[in-house]
């Protein structure tokens, strides 16, 4: 493979409203920052009350239509917006790299992983497929079908500005719904791409908007009466404040939350795998990943043989701008992220944990200004630290040492967080009795970072979920539609006069 193409932004990010882009008022505006240079790339505007106004009422207008369009007519213009996400898969990557910083394979990853739930919901028709029961009483049919909602929202993360708008949009769109896109401010560029191959790809004007914005934009969309259901992936106190927010004015809410990701590490583990595991989950994407391990639990002797391992692999990441074929590790998002990350690594040592690998100060040459930090790794880490409660949401590993599997789940099962988790072991019924007993929505076996498959659908427990629903998968399209239930009887068996008692089988 040759040198990608680096995404070089120019000038404002707007809104894309009625199939078209959109300044609106214009008024408020927010940086957005290059990385890796740790210069300002450009400014996104951020969307007032009324530009969100303008959003929902193109989308309110166009979704009847939309939503009496036959599936299958819908799912063929999903078919063909996956063959323009292929063509500009690469595009979007560098897009990715540019404003998040991660490296460019791992935006190619996560591009990939969107582009799976699209292939999903090509298949809406049979998804969509009710149920029907011939003579539920004599002379009575019943069946059953689900309806869109009308017009959704989504609100998303820096983290996944592709991948995380798409485990919502395409089964919404797929299921007759028009949706409304409040991505990251720190990343907002690829909402507009993928906004203009929608239409490309046939979607009518006004099923698909993009509003930029903050919490102004949030909160507009949180108290419209027009958005029937808003999706949020973002930060544990943020989505409880959507789920509280969105439920008090009527609204179907599901908001993933914050993590805290163990993996366990037994004696019997293959350890070469366990190295390899903890430190592309760990130092992945610089840790700013919602499903990275930050905790490494070791069982017995573990400690001893693993963590010096640790170190020096931590210590040899190859740190430098994504763009580079070979980086494992780009620069943090945002100046203000990286300092939050490395007070982290200073509380720890304040706490009394031992800093074995200290990434703070980390400088890569030709990038002095980038937002770039090292790994950090920590051992002797205690539940009751500031550094093992806490989402770091960083390159920084801890490692806590316990005796036995009792203690690890014990350890992972107080844990206010439960999005992923993972125990690496040759012994199948310890693995089979971790899997049962843990309290956390997505779990691995040797592997790390068990993200789900499209049908599948995602989501975590505890404070990493609030709402019913997980994302995606039949869970999805449950979430963008409501069941209705139809009972019919024709004359030929009409006749029996007023009944006042319940009805019952006849
Ligand atoms: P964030 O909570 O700061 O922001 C998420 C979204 O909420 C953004 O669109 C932002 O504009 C909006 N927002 C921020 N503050 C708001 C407020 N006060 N009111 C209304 N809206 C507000 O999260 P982030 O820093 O962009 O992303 C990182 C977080 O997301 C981490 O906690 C990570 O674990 C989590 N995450 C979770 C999952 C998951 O599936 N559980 C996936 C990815 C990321």
């Amino acid at each position: 493979m040759g040198a990608p193409k680096a995404y070089v932004q120019t000038g404002d990010i707007g809104h894309w409203i009625g199939g078209a882009a959109f300044g609106g008022s214009g008024a408020r505006k927010q940086t957005v920052w290059n990385p890796t240079q740790g210069t300002a790339a450009c400014q996104v505007l951020l969307a007032s009350v009324e530009d969100v106004n303008a959003a929902v009422a193109a989308a309110t207008a166009a979704q009847p239509a939309w939503g009496d369009t036959p599936p299958i007519r819908r799912a063929r213009v999903l078919n063909a917006f996956l063959g323009l996400l292929n063509e500009h898969k690469d595009r979007l990557a560098a897009m990715i790299t540019a404003e998040h910083g991660k490296v460019f394979t791992d935006a190619q990853g996560e591009v990939m992983r969107g582009i799976d739930i699209v292939e999903f919901a090509c298949g809406v028709p049979q998804l969509l497929k009710g149920d029907y029961t011939d003579q539920v009483s004599t002379g009575i049919d019943n069946w059953v079908l689900r309806q869109p909602l009308g017009v959704v929202a989504g609100v998303t993360p820096f983290n996944f500005p592709c991948m995380v708008p798409m485990w919502m949009f395409p089964l919404a769109l797929a299921c007759g719904n028009a949706f409304i896109l409040k991505p990251s401010e720190r990343d907002p560029s690829p909402s507009l791409l993928m906004a203009e191959l929608l239409k490309q790809a046939g979607l009518p004007d006004g099923v698909f908007s993009v509003v930029q914005g903050d919490k102004v934009a949030v909160d507009a969309l949180l108290t419209h009466p027009d958005v029937k259901a808003l999706s949020f992936v973002g930060s544990t106190p943020i989505a409880q404040y959507i789920y509280e927010t969105g439920a008090h004015h009527g609204k179907r809410v599901q908001a993933l939350g914050g993590a805290k990701n163990h993996m366990v590490v037994m004696p019997d583990a293959d350890l070469d795998q366990a190295v390899d595991a903890l430190i592309g989950s760990a130092y992945g994407s610089a840790g700013e990943r919602c499903m990275a391990i930050s905790v490494a639990v070791l069982v017995g002797d573990v400690a001893e043989r693993i963590v010096p391992r640790l170190a020096e692999r931590t210590r040899a990441l190859k740190i430098k701008n994504g763009m580079e074929l070979d980086a494992e590790m780009g620069p943090i998002v945002t100046r203000e992220a990286r300092e939050r990350i490395e007070k982290y690594i200073g509380i720890g040592v304040e706490e009394g944990a031992t800093l074995v690998v200290d990434g703070r100060g980390h400088k890569v040459p030709g990038f002095e200004q980038g937002f770039f930090t090292g790994g950090s790794l920590f051992d002797h880490v205690l539940p009751s630290m500031r550094i093992y409660k806490e989402e770091i949401f960083g390159p920084v590993l801890v490692c806590v040492r316990v005796a036995d599997l009792a203690q690890a789940l014990a350890l992972v099962n107080a844990h206010e967080f439960g999005n992923g988790v993972a125990c690496f072991t040759s012994d199948g019924g310890v693995a089979r009795e971790f899997a049962r007993r843990v309290q956390v929505g997505m779990v691995g076996i040797n592997v790390p970072i068990p993200v789900p498959m499209a049908w599948h659908g995602f989501g975590g427990w505890k404070k990493s979920l609030f709402g019913d629903t997980h994302a995606y998968g039949e869970e999805g399209v449950r979430f963008y539609t409501k069941q209705k239930s139809v009972m019919q009887r024709w004359s030929g068996s009409i006749g029996r006069g007023a009944e006042f008692a319940m009805p019952t089988v006849r």
